[in-house]
């Protein structure tokens, strides 16, 4: 069971003030029993989105987001289709380490590439 706090800041442990986007938490506790993942980042304070070269109001800041790594046997490929059917209508940013999972409920241009290319 995926919960807010596996989704908390990694430097500092925070949450948004109306804690992580139940729609998100919801399609990952659905997809976490067809695919394996890591959760590499959820929520970001500001200090912490700015150490990770995170855009400004990325949506990691207020919840909507997370990144997903594949585990040591999986493949970013497998991960993104999982996405897809689980988040048919959300974003999704498909990169070398993995992907960025988008819930925002209100889209903006751009916003599927704004997680950095590292
Ligand atoms: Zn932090
Ligand atoms: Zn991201």
């Amino acid at each position: 069971m995926i919960i807010d706090k596996d989704l908390a800041c990694k430097c500092c442990g925070a949450l948004p003030e109306q804690g992580i986007y139940q729609k998100l938490l919801d399609g990952l506790n659905l997809m976490s029993q067809i695919i394996d993942f890591h959760i590499e980042s959820g929520y970001r304070c500001a200090k912490h989105n700015a150490s990770v070269g995170g855009v400004k109001n990325s949506s990691h800041r207020y919840g909507f987001a997370v990144d997903l790594h594949p585990i040591p046997d999986g493949t970013v490929s497998d991960l993104a289709t999982a996405t897809r059917g689980l988040f048919p209508r959300e974003g999704l940013g498909v990169y070398d380490w993995g992907i960025h999972v988008d819930t925002i409920p209100w889209p903006r241009p751009g916003m599927w590439n704004e997680c950095q290319k590292k």
